[in-house]
């Protein structure tokens, strides 16, 4: 059985999105859901126009956060709804400090590759990398990431041995059946973007499976016989209780923390994060009028770096090209000189960028009068590091066909990236805040976490794969115990 709390994209938006998806000319509804968020700062991402996947979550946890970016969700599919599908695995040069070895998650990977249908292509990012299965076709590159593509082709030799490592972005996507439409960013027509609910619903074929939606949970327990959730019903607020052999908890790495902490009265816990910065990239050819031009606007390059300089670690770094959230952004910089902007919407992109948790900010969560608070704790070497980076990038600009804007970098806030966990890290001698490698904290035996939050650390490549896989493998574990 599974239960949720709930929340799902509002009726009158989901028939609208119904709509579109049998239709090429879909301009009527897209307008309603291609919006640019009003607020400082970086803007949160919306789905076909709706902050659902954030609604009611933060306020049922009496969370509030003071420098901190991530957020909890109560959607059904959680924070999958508005991700970028961005799906690397952690690598053992990156886990090196786990319990458990990316041969232990290997089959996991191939498993959860089927669930999320990866679009990829058998390229150099797989030497450190690998795709574990098959890949869906690639999808088709923007003429801007293509011209880079080129260039990192060119000079692959030299950037190999500068320590880079690149290729086509990998997303949970179908490219066979992507129209180029470019709502990517605001929410797919097609739905060929993957989201949780998807599997969901095929679960829901299967006999053995049960699923209860709107149940909160806030409060679990165990004794010798059963595991225990209460909480209530969203709607109603009746209580709800639910026993069974075992509980696997996954709401995320906020709200699981936040129960474990209740259900095992610690009033502290340090969440960890993997820095997230946004770097603008300056394209030294560029495309002609990107805004006319058919493309998706996902992730279109990886570029991995691997420099004990900089990181002992993998850097991630996502390249965008054209899409119209920058182009809005761009005008708004611009103001009056915005007759400018279609040259900055030719050459124009932009890195994404993780560091390993190593480096990173964290997240202090602590439990006050049943409030739960969340405190940002930046990183001092953050800068450091991303400056080095940064002058790397510069060094290697003619090779890599693209020139880091560094003026415009933006270091988040920690948890901005929302590759967050740790909490209650796996370990072979579980002690205090640790669980031990099925993700069981304070020496129980039929609670497990199984989400970001008992992971021993977080490397840069993307976290929800490796999430996945580890769910899976603790949940293929627990299985075989009671077999
Ligand atoms: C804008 C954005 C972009 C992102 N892009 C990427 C990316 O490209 N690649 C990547 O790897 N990751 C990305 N992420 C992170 C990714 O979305 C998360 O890692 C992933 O969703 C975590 O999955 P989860 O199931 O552990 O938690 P969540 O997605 O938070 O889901 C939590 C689930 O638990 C339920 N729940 C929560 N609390 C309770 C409760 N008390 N009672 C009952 N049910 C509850 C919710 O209803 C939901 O079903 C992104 C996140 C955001 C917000
Ligand atoms: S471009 Fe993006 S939004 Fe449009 S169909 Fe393809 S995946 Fe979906």
């Amino acid at each position: 059985m599974m239960v949720d709390a709930g929340v799902s994209l509002e009726p009158e938006r989901a028939a609208l999105v119904e709509t579109a998806r049998e239709r090429w000319d879909i301009s009527a509804e897209t307008a309603a859901w291609a919006v640019h968020e009003a607020r400082e700062g970086l803007p949160r991402k919306l789905i076909y126009g709706s902050e659902f996947p954030y609604s009611e979550a933060s306020e049922q946890l009496g969370l509030a956060r003071a420098g901190v970016g991530v957020e909890p969700s109560f959607a059904v599919g959680g924070l999958s709804n508005v991700w970028g599908a961005a799906a690397l695995p952690f690598v053992q040069h990156d886990i090196a400090d786990w319990p458990i070895t990316e041969a232990q998650l290997a089959p996991h990977y191939v498993a959860c590759s089927d669930m999320l249908g990866i679009s990829a292509a058998e390229d150099d990012l797989a030497e450190w990398l690998p795709l574990y299965a098959k890949p869906r076709a690639p999808l088709e590159r923007s003429g801007q990431a293509n011209a880079m593509h080129r260039s990192l082709s060119r000079n692959r030799e030299a950037l190999r041995a500068a320590g880079f490592r690149f290729g086509q972005a990998r997303v949970a996507a179908a490219a066979e059946d992507c129209l180029y439409c470019g709502l990517c960013l605001h929410g797919c027509p097609r739905k060929l973007i993957y989201a949780a609910p998807r599997t969901l619903q095929a679960l829901q074929a299967n006999p053995r499976f049960a699923y209860r939606s709107n149940v909160v949970a806030e409060g679990v327990s165990e004794d010798t016989a059963s595991a225990s959730v209460i909480g209530k019903d969203r709607l109603s607020a009746e209580p709800v209780a639910l026993h069974a052999k075992r509980a696997f908890l996954a709401a995320g790495a906020l709200p699981t923390t936040a129960l474990l902490m209740r259900a095992g009265a610690l009033d502290r816990a340090i969440l960890k994060d993997s820095q997230y910065f946004l770097l603008p990239l300056l394209f030294l050819k560029g495309a002609p009028k990107p805004s006319a031009e058919r493309l998706h606007t996902m992730a279109q390059l990886f570029l991995e770096l691997r420099d004990a300089a900089i990181s002992p670690h993998t850097v991630h770094m996502q390249v965008y090209s054209y899409n119209d959230h920058m182009a809005h952004e761009v005008r708004r910089r611009l103001g009056p000189l915005s007759f400018a902007a279609p040259l900055a919407d030719a050459r124009l992109g932009l890195i994404q960028g993780y560091l390993h948790s190593a480096h990173s900010g964290a997240i202090e969560l602590s439990l006050e009068s049943g409030a739960l608070l969340a405190r940002g704790q930046a990183s001092a070497e953050v800068r450091s590091r991303v400056g080095k980076l940064i002058g790397k990038l510069l060094a290697a600009a003619p090779k890599l066909g693209a020139a880091p804007v560094w003026p415009l970098l933006e270091i988040a806030e920690p948890g901005r990236g929302f590759h967050v966990g740790g909490s209650f890290p796996m370990s072979t001698a579980p002690q205090g805040a640790a669980s031990d490698t099925l993700g069981r904290p304070f020496g129980w035996r039929r609670i497990h976490a199984v989400d970001a939050s008992v992971l021993p650390s977080i490397p840069a490549t993307t976290i929800t794969f490796a999430v996945m896989a580890n769910a899976h493998r603790i949940g293929a574990e627990a299985a075989r115990d009671e077999a």
